[in-house]
């Protein structure tokens, strides 16, 4: 029997450029830590409370798929829909 596993809670903020996603308070409406091409992202995090989230279709929320992290989301449980 699988072990079922609780859904992930939505991440706290979003990168407004790359969409990154952060979960650490501490890094609300400061710069985005991603590098792209050798660049430090430009981007600020944003709170998720105005993206439409979407759950995971591969992983149900759950961020793993047996006992590997989610491919799709990349562990988070949760897709990025649109931001508003
Ligand atoms: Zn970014
Ligand atoms: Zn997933």
């Amino acid at each position: 029997m699988p072990l079922r596993r609780d859904k992930k809670p939505k991440p706290l903020g979003v990168c407004t450029v790359c969409r990154d996603y952060t979960d650490e308070h501490i890094r609300m409406n400061h710069r985005c830590v991603q590098v792209h091409r050798g660049r430090r992202c430009s981007g600020v995090y944003r709170s998720s409370l105005t993206v439409v989230w979407i759950e995971c279709p591969t992983c149900h929320g759950t961020g793993s798929v047996g006992s590997q992290k989610c491919g799709e989301c990349a562990g988070w449980g949760w897709l990025l829909h649109s931001m508003r």
